[in-house]
């Protein structure tokens, strides 16, 4: 399976970037986790938006929702033009329900609520969830596939049942919302030494840091994740790509 970051901002993107979105291929299968702002246009740089299937949305934070709209639309049109048949379906935490009903645009968009205990497949690829803490119902994501594992927080705390949902992961994409030192989990979030300590916790082999602060120089949320997991660790920008198989 392969995962590209399309974007890597949290809140909202900065110029011609966008917020929170990854695009997971796996043999001709295509969906995204998140569709933030700026996605849209973003994403059409790595792929077909036409053969997008699925979305799988962890949270209704606009960081994380506001270009979903602007996929529908584009289903809309690009059925009504004969390029695409396929039906993009919406997978959202059933506790948020009333967030969603707006997406739903039949034949071109379905919502599929998500019971976070069970299993879904897309395009071989298995994807399980967990609820993070969050000030709005939230839920990482983990894909497998073929023997390789893909973790993304979502939006979260530090807390180490993450940890063990992670455990051994090829990659973990986290969540990277503040600096050492300061007090990330009043807001929800993670700093770069949480995320390091739960990659090192975890055993993961790679560690990507997204969902970025707009203050302070980006380049030091890796120096500070070093400083606690020994592993690999990189700046989530957008292009960035792993093929894990
Ligand atoms: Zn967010
Ligand atoms: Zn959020």
């Amino acid at each position: 399976m392969k995962i590209t970051v399309v974007g890597r901002w949290g809140a909202f993107p900065e110029q011609g970037e966008a917020s929170a979105c990854y695009i997971v291929e796996h043999k001709g299968y295509s969906f995204l986790i998140d569709c933030g702002s700026g996605a849209l246009s973003t994403l059409q740089a790595y792929t077909d938006r036409r053969n997008i299937a699925a979305v799988i949305s962890t949270h209704h934070h606009f960081d994380h929702v506001a270009d979903l709209g602007a996929l529908v639309y584009s289903r809309v049109v690009d059925q009504a033009l004969n390029d695409t048949d396929q039906t993009l379906a919406i997978h959202y935490p059933e506790e948020s329900r009333l967030h969603y009903e707006q997406y739903e645009k039949e034949p071109a968009a379905v919502i599929i609520p998500y019971d976070p205990t069970e299993r879904l497949t897309f395009g071989g690829v298995t994807v399980t969830f967990q609820k993070t803490g969050h000030p709005v119902p939230c839920y990482a994501v983990k894909l497998e596939a073929e023997g390789r594992t893909i973790v993304f927080t979502a939006d979260a705390v530090y807390d180490e049942k993450l940890a063990a949902f992670a455990k051994r992961a090829d990659l973990l994409i986290a969540e990277c919302s503040f600096y050492a030192g300061q007090d990330a989990g009043a807001f929800g979030h993670m700093t770069s030494v949480e995320c390091g300590r739960l990659a090192a916790l975890a055993g993961v082999q790679e560690l990507w840091l997204t969902h970025l602060p707009h203050f302070g120089e980006v380049a030091e949320l890796k120096r500070e994740a070093e400083a606690t997991f020994g592993g690999s660790v990189k700046l989530a920008e957008a292009g960035l790509t792993m093929q894990a198989e």
